[in-house]
């Protein structure tokens, strides 16, 4: 719910901020469906930070992953502290091309937060420090999520089925 969201992303931001006290922090957005999560988590940070962003594919109209990804940005994130902010991590197809990619940049340190840990058998094994909320295996959207470019803009998260 609207209200489960908010203090979730409250206590995320407040665990974010203590471990990153002292330093600068670099959150890169995973666009389209990490947009309304970054701009709340960023309104709870209590240390200074930039924000930017990188494009991944999506599933587009289909509800099943097609394997491939694409990825779009220039960002300089040489010698910064980077975390990763993602809508959904599901296979963990996508987060493990954006490490690989951004890590080739050589940042200070690289860390994973995903709003939804979708609980699926096969899953690439990546570290996620900051999980939001651990969901079962259905489609989901709201919060940014879209299904063929729809529901984003809902403030909760529903399954669609
Ligand atoms: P992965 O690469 O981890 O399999 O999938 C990550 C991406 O797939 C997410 O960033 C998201 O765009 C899309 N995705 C995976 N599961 C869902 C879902 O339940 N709902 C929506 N709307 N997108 C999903």
């Amino acid at each position: 719910s609207r209200e489960e969201l908010k203090n979730r992303v409250e206590k995320l931001g407040y665990e974010i901020s203590q471990d990153y006290q002292g330093r600068e922090l670099h959150l890169v957005g995973v666009l389209n469906g990490a947009f309304m999560f970054i701009a709340d988590l960023a309104r709870h940070l209590r240390i200074p930070c930039q924000i930017c962003f990188l494009q991944a594919s999506s599933y587009k109209d289909k509800q099943v992953s097609t394997g491939e990804v694409i990825l779009m940005h220039n960002l300089d994130l040489s010698g910064k502290d980077v975390l990763v902010v993602e809508d959904i991590f599901d296979t963990g197809l996508t987060l493990k091309h954006i490490k690989e990619d951004l890590k080739m940049q050589k940042p200070a340190s690289l860390e994973i937060c995903t709003l939804l840990n979708k609980r699926i058998q096969d899953k690439i094994d990546i570290y996620v420090k900051y999980i939001g909320f651990e969901i079962e295996d259905r489609f989901v959207v709201g919060y940014g999520l879209d299904y063929a470019e729809k529901f984003r803009e809902l403030p909760y998260i529903s399954c669609l089925d």
